[in-house]
């Protein structure tokens, strides 16, 4: 793939899709004095970009659905772009650089940016189909899900991840008494991409105290009907059933990437882009959850955000450095819970382990470091120093001289690390009290 050539401000940029990496990209794009003067979008969805990260908080009854806009209409068409929604493109002519949408309108384009997301994901066990069968991506599923809180009866979500759980928690606080709420985890513990057995069983606790049943180890097989196309119940594969009024796929998510694939983009499990988010075709780029670069997808914005300031910088006619990986740190929106998490979730036996549990508060610190250097942390409870972890850990800053009083947090740690820089052989060999033990 071609690194992105210089564009002309004259040129017709579309972008396909209007959601949360289009807007950033829009919002990237009108600052600055380069933008392409013609910028049009198409979007799917019936209303403006909106601010998907916070449907949780807004199914818990905690936000106004108004909480989630991020520009109105009229924001765009102040900024000289034409948004087009609630139509969908349906294939590109490459070769012309026509685009075709549903609503049968035919669109020219210059550059083309894909920035189509993604959907959850659809185990394929009979019943799935049925009726009463939803999932958790848009506003519409946010509507969807209020109404079965407020039915009642007995709503299973399958999934114990991120949004899983956030599903759970949102339905048990609007539906109370009168909505039971199960969670189905195939894995043996929570989040197991993030969290670590321990911060895994501390979380499961709390949510169970909240009410919530939680089934770890759990593979769901079947769901059935009752004869007239509504779910009725689950089964898993170890014969287990559990009635179902209701059924919640948080299972991870497939990236958008069909357009793409029928127009002949590269193609692996998202569509292919280079670290300038240029496509095999140097007049397409891809961003966001749609796109894979090395063998990375995506489904947090955090290196979404890195990405929009490369491919913004592309459209502008400049050369920024290449989008590169990085960490990502994850947080839990549910009230009441706190947890930060970034790295491996188990120690390998070159890593050496650092443990903190207060069975009293219920806080609990893992730290695993490599010669030296943060590379992962579960905290749960008292989540405040996650942040300076974090920016350790992607600094690759060494911290033997601190390695003493990393559990103490940021402050300690950090005192000792500026000590150590001023003067190291007077850290060293300064005596020290530990109030806190590690495990
Ligand atoms: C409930 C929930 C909570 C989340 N919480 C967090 C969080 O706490 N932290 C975090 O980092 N991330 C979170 N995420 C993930 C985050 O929202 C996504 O990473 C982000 O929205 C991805 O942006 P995107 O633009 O790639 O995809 P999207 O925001 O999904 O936008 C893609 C848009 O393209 C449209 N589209 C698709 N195909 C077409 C087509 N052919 N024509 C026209 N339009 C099309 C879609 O309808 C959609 O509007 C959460 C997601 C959900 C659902």
């Amino acid at each position: 793939m071609e690194t992105a050539s210089r564009c002309s401000q004259n040129e017709h940029l579309v972008i396909i899709g209007n959601g949360m990496a289009c807007h950033r990209l829009l919002e990237a794009l009108v600052n600055h004095p380069q933008r392409p003067r013609r910028i049009t979008v198409v979007g799917e969805e019936p209303v403006p970009a909106y601010n998907r990260i916070l449907l949780s908080p807004l199914l818990a009854g905690e936000l106004a659905p108004e909480a989630l806009t991020l520009q109105d209409a009229s924001w765009y068409a102040d900024n000289n772009i034409t948004l087009t929604l609630g139509d969908r493109v349906t294939s590109i002519d490459r070769e012309r650089r026509l685009l075709l949408t549903h609503r049968g309108d035919i669109l020219s384009y210059d550059r083309l940016v894909m920035a189509t997301g993604s959907r959850p994901t659809l185990p394929a066990v009979p019943g799935i189909t049925l009726d009463g069968v939803h999932t958790f991506r848009d506003l519409r599923d946010a509507d969807a899900l209020e109404a079965i809180a407020q039915q009642g009866g007995n709503a299973v979500v399958i999934g114990g991840g991120l949004l899983g759980l956030e599903a759970a928690e949102g339905l048990r606080k609007r539906g109370g008494s009168a909505l039971t709420v199960s969670v189905l985890q195939r894995s043996e513990r929570l989040m197991n991409r993030q969290l670590d057995t321990t911060a895994a069983q501390l979380l499961e606790a709390t949510l169970r105290e909240r009410g919530i049943i939680i089934e770890t180890g759990a593979s769901l097989a079947a769901l059935e009907g009752n004869g007239h196309g509504q779910v009725q119940s689950v089964t898993l594969s170890d014969g287990r059933k559990l009635a179902a009024d209701s059924v919640i796929v948080a299972a991870g998510i497939t990236p958008n990437a069909e357009l793409g694939q029928q127009s002949g983009l590269i193609f692996d499990r998202a569509i292919v882009v280079d670290g300038h988010l240029t496509t095999s075709d140097d007049h397409i780029y891809a961003l966001g959850e749609c796109c894979q670069f090395e063998q990375h997808t995506y489904g947090l914005v955090e290196p979404i955000w890195r990405q929009v300031e490369v491919l913004a910088a592309v459209l502008c006619g400049e050369t920024p450095a290449a989008y590169q990986e990085a960490p990502v740190a994850t947080k839990l929106k549910v009230s009441g819970v706190s947890l930060f998490a970034f790295g491996p979730t188990e120690a390998a036996a070159k890593h050496e382990e650092l443990r903190y549990q207060d069975p009293e508060t219920g806080d609990y610190c893992r730290l695993l470091l490599h010669q030296g250097r943060l590379i992962g942390a579960v905290l749960y409870g008292d989540t405040r120093h996650g942040p300076w972890y974090f920016e350790q850990a992607l600094a690759a800053t060494d911290l033997t001289a601190c390695r003493h009083l990393l559990l103490f947090g940021a402050t300690d740690a950090q005192t000792a690390l500026d000590n150590h820089f001023d003067n190291p052989l007077d850290t060293l060999s300064s005596p020290l009290s530990l109030t806190r033990e590690a495990a």
